[in-house]
């Protein structure tokens, strides 16, 4: 037998959950964001599930042009744009699309020619402090990028830093923010993440960008995907590779924080930090053990954690242990870690096989 720890992807959830966020923003265009290895579920399979998207967002070139040797013609956007002049050819000849967030970017467009041009999303800093150019410099900078050859069409976007929590005003603010930035251009415009299009209708405007969402995880700080009308598409699974009997008192893992109550059935699955499982899941984190919630118990380990299996006395060597996915959604476990969905799927290492189902 092989080590059972593995990743399955939902391939029709992915395809549920873009039509999903079609319908919550039916005026406006659908960017797929499908960064970071299509945030762990896979860059291709997240590709071939996402065909119907208008664009796809990345965050770099050589994530741009490995959809483009799979065979994706769309428009495929480069999030932070180049970080550096070389990267204009690759660009160019592959027909990406830039993010245009500093004067220094639009420097190395002046240094160059293209034909056909590059078509840029100029980004405007609206209240998050990250990337983009104060709304008050977006004038002069839109007339620069219309004024050189090797730009096409040019586009504004923002990006929005709060709306994790629809009650939080200051979307509101970079909303308006962003409407004032953009009085007078006659441009196609976005603001919306997953939290804009699922939460924000008034942030919708020509094109929405989703990424979490559309791998059926919330991106609100409260609730499930389920309760939003997505569905996970990622089930984390291993499966238990002993159980022991220990005595109250038995301390269990690595310096021993937790300590059996009563003598008890503990389990082992073959699951940890090595394979993207949070080292800090705290004990109580949830866990299915043949479809039924146990708690983590002790630390994490590189490759194994421990269960309480009272509520599972009969759960046996070999059975289904599932980390997160149907039945227990990923937000859960990450509240349970101080982290976010976004980071566990993002942080499943290599060395974990991903299926299809
Ligand atoms: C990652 C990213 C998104 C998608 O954000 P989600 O919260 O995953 O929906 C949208 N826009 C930009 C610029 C991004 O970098």
């Amino acid at each position: 037998m092989t080590r059972p720890t593995r990743v399955l992807i939902d391939t029709e959830a992915l395809r549920h959950n873009l039509r999903r966020v079609r319908e919550a923003a039916p005026d406006s265009r659908t960017m797929a964001v499908i960064k970071a290895d299509g945030y762990g579920h896979g860059l291709l399979r997240a590709a071939r599930a996402f065909a119907d998207a208008d664009a796809f967002g990345v965050a770099c070139v050589e994530e741009g042009l490995l959809l483009r040797r799979g065979g994706f013609d769309k428009p495929i956007v480069l999030l932070e744009g180049t970080f550096e002049a070389g990267e204009l050819g690759p660009v160019a000849a592959n027909g990406l699309e830039l993010v245009v967030h500093c004067a220094e970017q639009i420097d190395q467009l002046a240094t160059v020619a293209h034909a056909p041009p590059l078509d840029v999303w100029l980004k405007v800093d609206t209240g998050m402090h990250r990337l983009g150019f104060a709304p008050g410099e977006i004038a002069a900078a839109y007339e620069r990028l219309r004024g050189l050859a090797a730009v096409g069409e040019v586009r504004l976007m923002t990006h929005l830093g709060y709306a994790d929590d629809p009650r939080d005003g200051r979307t509101a603010e970079q909303l308006a923010a962003f409407a004032e930035a953009a009085a007078g251009l006659e441009v196609e415009r976005s603001a919306a993440n997953s939290g804009g299009a699922l939460g924000w209708p008034e942030a919708h405007l020509d094109w929405v960008r989703p990424g979490l969402a559309l791998f059926g995880a919330s991106p609100f700080s409260d609730g499930d995907g389920a309760a939003l009308g997505l569905k996970p598409a990622m089930t984390f699974a291993t499966r238990l590779i002993a159980v022991k009997r220990l005595r109250r008192g038995d301390a269990v893992g690595y310096g021993g924080t937790w300590v059996c109550p009563e003598d008890m059935p503990v389990g082992v699955a073959a699951v940890g930090y090595g394979d993207g499982y949070p080292r800090h899941a705290r004990n109580g984190t949830p866990v299915l053990v043949n479809g039924e919630r146990v708690p983590l118990v002790g630390r994490v380990s590189m490759d194994m954690i421990c269960l309480d299996l009272r509520a599972q006395p009969h759960a046996n060597l070999g059975d289904d242990v599932v980390l997160w996915g149907g039945g227990l959604p990923a937000e859960e476990v990450a509240r349970h870690a101080d982290t976010i969905a976004y980071e566990l799927f993002c942080g499943i290492t290599a060395r974990v096989p991903i299926d299809e189902v």
